[in-house]
């Protein structure tokens, strides 16, 4: 028998005023016709004095016309026939909702990625229990199991969302210094090419990656009279016209062509496969783009003066290695200084 038929506030909203002047006909109407009262049978009158099962009724009302004695026998059929049946038809409604809302709620857990496996097998194992009991007080526990459990997994899930965010942010955080670590570590802060290490780093590779006898050249390049630049303007304006030469350099360099600052007025590029010739033609490029600009201070507007520089290129030897190589290439720049100045000089 199912708490329902004893509670006074009913599913069906039946008011406790109600429900009390049912439970007050019930038992003369029990006693007159001598039915014991038991939770079965006064279920069974309970409802028939509510007239919520008309079927009940009728079968009763036909039993006392015929003069029927409710023995055991009878009031036996008459609660299995419309009481328990009742309990199970209702059993197996609220089962097979619950039973699809706790396979949603599994799949949508399981679907959101969450790790909530345990909650999920939880959650089979309530279904499989679920369908195993006729008992409206026994699905009514395990509800509140689930919704306890559902609670405290909750507030699990949402320690670890937390948890794994702050956690997150942190390693973002993290590779985000050490990406601008990395960045420092190969940039020259003046100009933002490369600096020398970096140069010689990507020089190495250049050197071990080399394809089918395409060996790297390199130019070196130096401002001239440099020292000139910086005596007469400042060492400031001497700054801005290697910024000047950084830009150049960036605008002609290319592809897997590098452009680095070797230090003080000095730079360097790596052309990777690039022979001879081909690495000319982008040395005497940078050297006409530097010649032919015109450069003014901001403040005075007074000329800078023609803006040259010098340039040496050497293409690697077999069996040369990435020093030598830069050697050769300096030799030449030195070469390109003493012929005059604003020149590009091949190493032999
Ligand atoms: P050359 O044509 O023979 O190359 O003559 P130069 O005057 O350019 O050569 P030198 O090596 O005598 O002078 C280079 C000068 O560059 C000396 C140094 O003070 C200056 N210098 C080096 N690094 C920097 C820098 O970062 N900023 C400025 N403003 N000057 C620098
Ligand atoms: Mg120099
Ligand atoms: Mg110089």
């Amino acid at each position: 028998m199912s708490d329902q038929d004893n509670t006074p506030q009913h599913p069906d909203g039946v008011s406790a005023d109600t429900a009390a002047e049912y439970l007050r006909m019930v038992l003369p109407l029990m006693s007159k016709n001598r039915v014991p009262a038991t939770p079965e049978n006064y279920a069974v009158w309970y409802s028939h004095v509510s007239g919520d099962n008309p079927d009940l009724s009728a079968e009763i009302e036909r039993l006392t016309a015929s003069d029927t004695a409710f023995d055991r026998e009878t009031n036996r059929g008459l609660y299995r026939k419309f009481i328990h049946n009742r309990d199970i038809d209702a059993i197996e409604n609220v089962r097979t909702s619950l039973g699809q809302l706790l396979t949603d709620v599994g799949s949508s857990l399981q679907g959101a990625g969450n790790d909530a496996d345990a909650y999920a097998n939880t959650l089979d194992g309530a279904i499989v229990h679920f369908s195993g009991t006729d008992d409206l007080q026994d699905i009514r526990m395990l509800l509140t199991t689930l919704i306890s459990e559902t609670r405290s997994i909750k507030s699990a899930t949402t320690g670890l969302h937390a948890d794994f965010e702050a956690k997150s942010k942190e390693i973002e955080e993290l590779q985000e210094q050490l990406q601008h670590e990395r960045k420092r570590a190969i940039t020259d802060p003046l100009t933002g090419l490369y600096n020398r290490a970096a140069l010689m780093d990507k020089l190495d590779h250049a050197i071990a990656d080399m394809e089918d006898g395409q060996p790297p050249s390199v130019i070196m390049l130096d401002i001239d009279h440099f020292k000139a630049i910086n005596d007469k303007h400042g060492h400031l304006i001497g700054d801005r016209v290697i910024r000047f030469v950084a830009q150049v350099l960036t605008k002609n360099v290319k592809g897997q062509d590098t452009a680095a600052r070797y230090g003080g007025e000095e730079f360097t590029v790596l052309l990777p496969g690039t022979g001879i010739r081909g690495a000319q033609a982008v040395a005497e490029s940078i050297r006409n783009a530097v010649a032919k600009a015109q450069l003014v201070r901001a403040d005075t507007k007074q000329s800078l003066g023609q803006i040259t520089l010098s340039a040496g290129v050497a293409n690697l030897h077999p069996d040369e290695d990435m020093m030598e190589l830069i050697n050769r290439a300096d030799q030449a720049l030195y070469r390109a200084k003493r012929d005059g100045r604003n020149k590009v000089k091949l190493a032999d």
